[in-house]
């Protein structure tokens, strides 16, 4: 046999290239004022990916060559300090050290006696402190707050009765995700209930109570209730407290989606926000946004830790833990998520928060809720521009307004302002609609975000507004 294996290179011809590619990586990330927030892929580009997988590799250098001239100009951008779309994280270099240490570890983190079980157990207690969630709570990683809902649901929906479909509420603003998720779960579109706003787009308690009341005449089994701490469309708050108590009175589960504000609580001035927040069942909350670890990192906690299990707990015979070894250990995640084979998801997670500290995550997010807030002023100021949504946190939604046109010529308009900025390249937002009109909206979830650059986007909103009318 040929003595064969997937590290080719020669060693010194190997450790030039890593250098070289760290050397690149750490000037891309300095150099981002150098280059637009977006560009998009040129068709030559889009092209160049077409072909089937040679049946001799190209090599690494050659690859890596490919990599600086077709892949990297033409990614989202989001680590540029001008993009605020989405809810989109920026990265951090110490973030992307992190996941060079995860791949070079390659540790199967499946949980049994190794250190990353110890590692994500104690992310997941930091979790747990910052929510308010006892110890005895069991929690997980996943990819990202939509799985970590689905989890969640999948516990909070496990008692089926077949005459009595589950019916889950939220607010008509909440994540289409929860939707997917019970879909998902079998549970079908009609298993989701939305329930009306007030003007500031949170949930309606009296309209909750409503529609449970109905539900329950209907004989159909009321069962959850899944709250926002910060909607995705305009950073709204569900009044928690309120609903916390009618779940307790009416024996509902209540879950979270806390991708947006979980680490909240990390700011003395933003925390009462979170309040309630700890007598939930269940949240779910992403790492990738505001606390800005690399994609992907999201979790969810639950409560009740046995019915967490009952509901996730599979045997095979090849996955069966014995007293010693390496499948002892305090807890196995396959039991806890749909994920078997998953990465050490928890390295990145604990290196950023153990360096940075709450104290200063604190204060990245109170600097982005000031930008947000300089923003909303100059949006304010600005007569061609007119507020869609109130701006209760982070996000700004906003559109251009020209005197004579109609709300159906006003969304045309903005769709192709927005296209402009977004091609301009000096910022990205994205969009929304808001009671049915095509908003810009704008996510400051970015550390890098300096105070200029908000007056930047804005003047070129402006600009390109005022050219294209
Ligand atoms: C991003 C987001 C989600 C989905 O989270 P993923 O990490 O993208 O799966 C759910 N709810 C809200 C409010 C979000 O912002």
């Amino acid at each position: 046999m040929t003595d064969v294996s997937l590290d080719s290179l020669d060693a010194d011809t190997f450790r030039a290239l890593a250098h070289r590619c760290l050397d690149d990586a750490l000037d891309w990330m300095a150099d981002f004022d150098g280059r637009p927030a977006w560009q998009p892929v040129p068709d030559a580009v889009a092209q160049h990916f077409q072909g089937a997988l040679p049946e001799d590799g190209i090599g690494e250098e050659a690859v890596y060559t490919e990599v600086l001239e077709n892949i990297r100009p033409y990614v989202a951008g989001n680590v540029h300090p001008r993009w605020w779309g989405y809810v989109t994280g920026a990265g951090t270099r110490f973030g992307a050290l992190a996941e060079l240490l995860t791949g070079t570890l390659n540790s199967l983190g499946i949980g049994g006696n190794q250190a990353s079980t110890w590692v994500e157990l104690q992310v997941l207690d930091w979790a747990k402190d910052m929510l308010g969630f006892p110890k005895s709570s069991t929690g997980v990683l996943v990819t990202g707050a939509s799985v970590a809902s689905l989890v969640a649901l999948a516990v909070a929906t496990r008692d089926r009765h077949p005459d009595h479909p589950p019916v889950v509420y939220a607010s008509s603003e909440v994540h289409y995700a929860m939707g997917k998720a019970l879909r998902l779960l079998g549970l079908g579109a009609s298993a989701l209930r939305a329930v009306a706003v007030n003007e500031r787009y949170e949930l309606d308690p009296e309209k909750l109570a409503e529609a449970v009341a109905a539900d329950r005449a209907a004989g159909l089994s009321p069962t959850a209730v899944i709250a926002s701490t910060g909607t995705v469309n305009t950073g709204a708050f569900d009044p928690i407290p309120e609903i916390a108590d009618f779940c307790d009175q009416q024996k509902l589960w209540l879950h979270l989606d806390a991708a947006i504000g979980a680490p909240l609580r990390y700011s003395d001035k933003l925390a009462p926000l979170m309040r309630g927040v700890e007598r939930a069942d269940s949240v779910a909350f992403d790492y990738h946004k505001w606390l800005n670890v690399p994609f992907s990192a999201g979790a969810v906690l639950i409560r009740d830790g046995e019915a967490h299990a009952d509901v996730f707990a599979a045997k095979g015979a090849y996955v069966t833990q014995l007293e010693r070894g390496l499948s002892a250990g305090p807890v196995v995640w396959r039991d806890l998520s749909p994920d078997l084979s998953r990465p050490f998801w928890a390295l990145k997670i604990w290196m950023m928060l153990k360096a940075t500290g709450t104290a200063t995550y604190g204060l990245v997010f109170e600097k982005n809720v000031a930008q947000a807030q300089a923003m909303a002023a100059l949006v304010e100021a600005a007569p061609q521009l007119e507020f869609l949504a109130p701006v209760p946190l982070n996000i700004v939604c906003f559109r251009y307004v020209v005197p004579g046109l109609d709300d159906d010529a006003l969304d045309a308009f903005n769709a192709q302002l927005l296209m402009d900025v977004q091609e301009s390249g000096v910022c990205v937002l994205t969009h929304t609609h808001l009671d049915g009109r095509f908003a810009l909206r704008a996510c400051i979830v970015n550390h890098r975000t300096r105070d200029e650059d908000v007056d930047v986007a804005v003047r070129e909103v402006l600009r390109l507004g005022d050219a294209r009318r």
